[in-house]
């Protein structure tokens, strides 16, 4: 990106308008802010990098497991050793040794062991994760100043790889050019060790035509008893920027997506696609209770350590299982709703900042509980690996006023609004085409109602009547 175009960019960002994917950034290069370029012209193939990561299943065998757990445990007490030096110096001197080279240059003294079985280039590339782990310390630090943390996120510097019983937790760390996957025999190529790992199932990214393999990571997963390999993947993806309907999307609670695309056919009728939250809200409710009763238990005074570790270790378990849920609910609804964008032939999505939530101190009642930003972020990767670009806009004051009349409405129940021109709509149908008016969208005059609700095996359409665009 040249200079100049950056600072268009920072500019637009200054306005308000934030691109969300790779595809928005490219949009807004080539064609200049949506809000005003109506993003109509030629519509080549165009191509961005990103980076993804692809999880292998191994299939190990008692001599592997064994292989893994002696390197994995290497590489743990290197960590953590590089954890205690540093944690000391951050809590003595407040200073934050970032660096991955004050690691590297102690490999032939305290980490000589360490580094013969490792070899140079996984040493190297273990000594990179640990620096990466304490600037995202740093970014975390940073991220609770301004607020923007989940309510369950914890800054602390980064830990020792122990689980509950003061056992090293071993972890792999294999740099971009020390090992091979071979496709076709389903092997891993360890390339210092000279060691073949097969594996089960088939890498979604590094298949892609020019994919760039990055840092192999191998954990052992011990609730399932198996081992895991992560490999990032650089990949190029293609798509057609410019032209297709522009679609204003609202998150909320109630409806956990509403979007509306721009008229659709001749009469200027568009379509509006509504996402429950239903399910996630008695998901994250049913977790909240059985928290609310270990946290009950645990604020007996006489209870003994070894039951409040147990207890501990069954809150962590919860709180995990309500965030794999919630994650599912997101993936699918993303999924779901950029298909249904693919078929609309939507070119740009135009997504409001949640009223008044977002803002709301963490952690307070009905706060960011459905968490916002990942479901933002879930939406914003799954378009981008469809090729359509997400851009953010904010939507104060979008549920007040209506979207046709530019109005205000009067808040009705059921998620009802209503305008004193004698129409109701729902009020996330309203925000969600008010995004789109702001975005530069054309506002459709009706609205083909289609909803569904998103759970954690799957989306289900739903029969709702179209209430929501009825004449008073
Ligand atoms: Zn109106």
């Amino acid at each position: 990106m040249s200079r100049a175009l950056e600072r268009a960019v920072q500019e637009r960002v200054a306005e308000g308008l934030v691109p969300l994917n790779a595809w928005a950034r490219l949009l807004l290069e080539q064609f200049g802010d949506p809000r005003t370029s109506g993003g109509s012209g030629a519509r080549a193939v165009q191509k961005v990098l990103v980076q993804r990561t692809d999880t292998l299943r191994l299939l190990t065998t008692p001599e592997l497991d064994d292989f893994l757990r002696r390197v994995g445990d290497a590489t743990a007490k290197l960590i953590n050793m590089e954890s205690y030096r540093r944690r000391r110096q951050f809590f003595e001197a407040g200073k934050i040794d970032c660096s991955w080279m004050s690691a590297w240059s102690r490999r032939f003294t305290d980490y000589f062991e360490i580094y013969k079985l490792l070899g140079s280039k996984n040493f190297a590339e273990a000594c990179r994760l640990i620096g990466e782990q304490w600037r995202s310390f740093v970014g975390l630090l940073k991220a609770a100043k301004e607020g923007r943390l989940e309510p369950w996120q914890k800054v602390r510097p980064p830990g020792y790889r122990k689980d509950r019983d003061g056992q090293r937790v071993p972890i792999v760390v294999v740099r971009y050019d020390n090992y091979r996957v071979d496709l076709e025999r389903k092997v891993i190529r360890l390339g210092y060790w000279n060691v073949s790992i097969p594996f089960k199932g088939k890498p979604r990214w590094l298949t892609k035509p020019g994919a760039k393999q990055g840092r192999l990571i191998i954990t052992y997963d011990p609730a399932k008893k198996r081992w895991y390999a992560r490999i990032s993947v650089e990949v190029t993806l293609e798509g057609r920027l410019g032209g297709g309907l522009k679609a204003g999307i609202d998150l909320g609670r109630e409806r956990l997506i509403a979007l509306v695309t721009e008229p659709v056919n001749e009469s200027g009728e568009g379509v509006a696609l509504l996402y429950r939250g239903g399910p996630l809200k008695s998901d994250y409710f049913y977790f909240e209770r059985k928290i609310a009763e270990v946290d009950r238990m645990l604020s007996d005074p006489k209870l003994e350590e070894a039951d409040r570790c147990v207890l501990k270790e069954v809150r962590r378990r919860f709180y995990e299982r309500r965030k794999r849920r919630r994650d599912q609910v997101f993936a699918n609804a993303a999924a779901h709703l950029v298909k249904m964008c693919l078929e609309l032939n939507v070119g740009a999505l135009l997504l409001g900042y949640p009223r008044g939530i977002a803002r709301d101190k963490p952690g307070k009642g009905n706060t960011n509980l459905w968490s916002y930003r990942k479901l933002e972020r879930r939406i914003a990767v799954t378009a981008e690996n469809r090729g359509i670009p997400v851009f953010k806009i904010p939507e104060d004051g979008t549920s007040k006023v209506c979207a046709r009349h530019g109005c205000e409405v009067v808040r009705k129940p059921r998620g009802l609004v209503r305008c004193p021109y004698g129409h109701a709509m729902h009020s996330d149908v309203n925000a969600a085409m008010n995004i789109l008016a702001r975005g530069g969208g054309k506002v459709p005059a009706r609205v083909r109602v289609r909803s569904f609700i998103p759970t954690a095996s799957g989306v289900i359409a739903a029969n709702e009547k179209k209430r929501n665009h009825n004449p008073a």
